[in-house]
Parts: structure tokens; sequence; C-alpha cells
């Protein structure tokens, strides 16, 4: 007998008829004599709707009644389901997160899972129920409701399937599986069989929003394979894992691009020890995530450039932190809301060589320009303008024989 962990994403639980849909998958493990789980996110749109929500009520809503009000689209989701199972014949029976508890550690909106108590679960299984348990939410040691960042469910059922010790955790969404890259973006984008968790990882954090990246690290960090697929049609979807076992020969598993970055460029700053700190030092007191950085060799060895990326979003509140900052001196600032980090990720980079001329040269090819260049081991990041990002990954994905 196994146990099972089954996610369902907005779009799949996003109208009463879907629901009905996934409780007839969900039926179909539990008939299988599986032992079930559910974990359920918000109903599409609903957690969107409550943002807006705080921020029509107030521009500074506090950040503890934000993870109050947020969470609340899971327990409608999970009460329906849990209904909808029983109505089919099922036992079942719906777990907000304060009612295990699942413990987080960690700020508002950005907390982390730290446990699940599963001993009241395991009993209810054992009599045969299905529980039905809320994504993207918990409690910290102030039993103070948290979340744990958009898209947070995924992360949820990982951390159940570790606390539950099960033996699958299946995501089921609208997508059957992870793609080269977003199929909805690029129609020859092509299904991955099975994925690395550290390429998954970069996939997920540069832009693939198929997968949250914490989940992913979970899933890594507690050796958790995943499978990805669709609640809408009935297809093998993509396995991510660490085993090494029969992996193509593939050099770049995927590319991923971002919808929301922005760049900022300070000419003209002090080229002396501290400055870069005197400049971030503010930003990460105020929780921006810088991401690429470059800066200019200096030409003259008093003043240089300085450029780096931000969440779109956070570009008011970066500007206003600048501008405001009494430790820094400039010529010159400037900011682009217009550009995009477009990546190529894969294990396979590690040992051929010629990967990022390849990149580089296909790029120049359609005569796009790169602003700005960051690399680790397995992916090699761009940031280019908006307006060349398709094209981007167009001759990417053709350049590295994904198509
Ligand atoms: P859910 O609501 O089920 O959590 P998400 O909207 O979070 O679903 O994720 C699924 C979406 O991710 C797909 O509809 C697809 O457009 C997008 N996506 C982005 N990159 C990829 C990729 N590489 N492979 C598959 N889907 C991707
Ligand atoms: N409902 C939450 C969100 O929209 C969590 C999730 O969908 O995983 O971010
Ligand atoms: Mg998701």
């Amino acid at each position: 007998m196994k146990t099972i962990v089954l996610k369902f994403g907005g779009t799949s639980v996003g109208t009463i008829d879907r629901i009905k849909k996934i409780c007839k998958i969900i039926a179909f493990y539990k008939k299988k004599r599986n032992r079930v789980l559910v974990v359920s996110s918000a109903m599409s749109g609903v957690t969107n709707d409550l943002v807006n929500k705080s921020k029509l009520i107030s521009n500074n809503f506090d950040i503890a009644e934000y993870d109050v009000l947020v969470s609340t689209g899971e327990q409608v989701s999970c009460a329906l389901i849990a209904g909808r199972l029983k109505h089919d014949g099922f036992k079942s029976r719906s777990w907000t997160s304060w009612q295990l508890p699942i413990s987080t550690e960690g700020p508002h909106a950005g907390a982390r899972i730290s446990s699940v108590r599963v001993k009241e679960l395991n009993n209810y299984i054992k009599k045969g129920g299905i529980p039905i348990i809320t994504g993207f939410q918990g409690i910290n040691n102030k039993l103070r409701i948290t979340t744990i960042g958009r898209s947070g469910s995924d992360a949820t059922a990982i951390m159940l399937a570790k606390f539950i010790k099960a033996d699958e955790c299946i995501i089921y969404t609208d997508v059957d599986g992870v793609y080269t890259t977003d199929p909805r973006d690029y129609k020859k984008a092509r299904k991955i069989k099975k994925i690395f968790y550290d390429e998954m990882l970069e996939m997920a954090s540069l832009g693939s929003k198929v997968m949250q990246p914490t989940s992913v690290q979970d899933a890594k960090l507690n050796n958790i394979d995943i499978k990805v697929k669709s609640s809408f049609i009935s297809r093998s979807g993509t396995l991510i894992t660490g085993s090494k076992k029969s992996f193509s020969n593939q050099i770049i598993t995927g590319i991923s691009s971002t919808k929301n970055d922005a760049k900022i460029t300070i000419v003209g700053v002090k080229d002396k020890p501290g400055i870069a700190a005197s400049i971030f030092r503010p930003l990460s007191k105020n929780l921006i995530n810088v991401d690429m950085v470059v800066q200019n060799i200096s030409q003259n060895g008093k003043e240089t450039d300085l450029t780096f990326t931000i969440k779109a979003d956070d570009l008011k509140k970066t500007e206003k932190l600048i501008k405001k900052n009494k430790s820094i001196s400039y010529k010159k600032i400037s900011f682009d809301k217009n550009v995009s980090k477009v990546s190529i990720i894969g294990v396979g980079m590690i040992t051929a060589p010629g990967i990022t001329y390849r990149m580089f040269q296909a790029l120049a090819s359609k005569k796009i320009n790169i602003l700005v260049i960051s690399t680790s081991e397995i992916k090699i990041s761009v940031l280019v303008s908006a307006k060349n990002v398709k094209k981007a990954v167009a001759v990417l994905h053709k350049e590295f024989k994904l198509d």
C-alpha cells in the first residue's frame, strides 16, 4: 500500500466543475487502495483578488493581517473538495493549517514550513479517510497565521510528503509536465520526461512558474521525487528527481524567462571599498532582493558605474531608498522597467565547452543586445530588453536543439 500526496493548483480547482473532476482523480488513487492525502491551492484568481483587496483598504496593510486574509482562499477549496468526496461516497474532511498544525518559521508572507504534525492525519487515513489540507499557510510560534510565499502550496505538498513519509508526491496542474520552456509562450516547447532537482530549481528560480522554487529545494533536501502532471488530460508527466538513472545527454535542459524585472544604473559612483555595501544595505533591510549585479571597471580610478536588477514591483521603493541614501554620491541614476532575464539551464554545460559562445552568437544573429550577464555552474542568464524575450527564447531553443 502506497502513501500518495496529491496537490492541486488553482486552475485545477478553478470552478465547481473542475473540483468535481479532480475528485475523480482522487477517487482513482483511493480505489487502487493507496493511502491518499490531498493539498489544495485556492480557486484560481481568489488569492489575487484578496491581495488586491488588502491594497484597496490600505497602502500599508498590516503583514500579519495580510496572511490571515490571503490564506482564506484555500479553506474554501478544501471544504468544497471534501464535501464533493463525501457526496461521492468517500470518507473525507478538510484541515486548515492551525488544526494540524503546520508550523512555520520566518517572516509573515515569506515563512517556511518547519514541521507538520501528522498523528491525526495518520489515524484518519487508517480509518479509510482522505484528508484535504490547505496549502500555502501555516502558523508561527505565536499561533498567528502565516503564509509561505505565492504559489506556496507546492511547498506544502512536499513538506507534507516528507512528514507523512509518502512514497509519491504528485503535483497536478494545468500543463502535462515541465517543458523545455513555457509552452504557452513558445509552441515548439517539448515535455521533459526527467529533470534533476538542481535544473528544476534553476528553472523555477529563473521564471518557470510551473514549480515554486522553495518546494524544489525542500524536495531536494529530503530526496522526495516529484511528478508533475495535468489534471485536465491523462498523460504521463515529468519526474523531478536526484536519481541519475537513464538521463538524456542533452546539454541544455530548459530555457526560462522572467516577466517583471527592472534594471537600475547608477553612474559616477565613488570607486572605493564599501560603496556597493552602502548602496545595497538599505535595500536588504527592506527585503528587496537584488539579482544581477555588474560594476564597470573604473576608467579614472575614482568613479565607476553600477548596474543591478530587482523585481519591477520593488522599483518605486528602491528608487526612494537610493535617493535618500546620504552615504553615497553619484552623477546620474537611471531606471528601466522593460527588461527581462532569459536563461539557459542544464547540468550538461558543466562538461560541454563553448556554450557561452553559442548562446551569445545565437542572440547576436537576431540582433538582440545583451545588457547584463550572470552565470553559475549550470546556467547562463542574460538580461535583454523585454521586447526581445520571445525572439531570444525561440533562437536559443533552436540553437540548443530543444525544438
Ligand atoms: P498551478 O495553479 O497548478 O500551481 P501554475 O500557474 O503555478 O499552476 O503553473 C503552471 C503554469 O506554469 C503553466 O500554465 C505554464 O504556463 C507555466 N510554465 C512556465 N514555465 C513552464 C515550463 N517550463 N513548463 C511547464 N509550464 C511552465
Ligand atoms: N493560492 C496561493 C497563491 O495563489 C498559493 C498557491 O496557489 O500555491 O499564491
Ligand atoms: Mg503553481
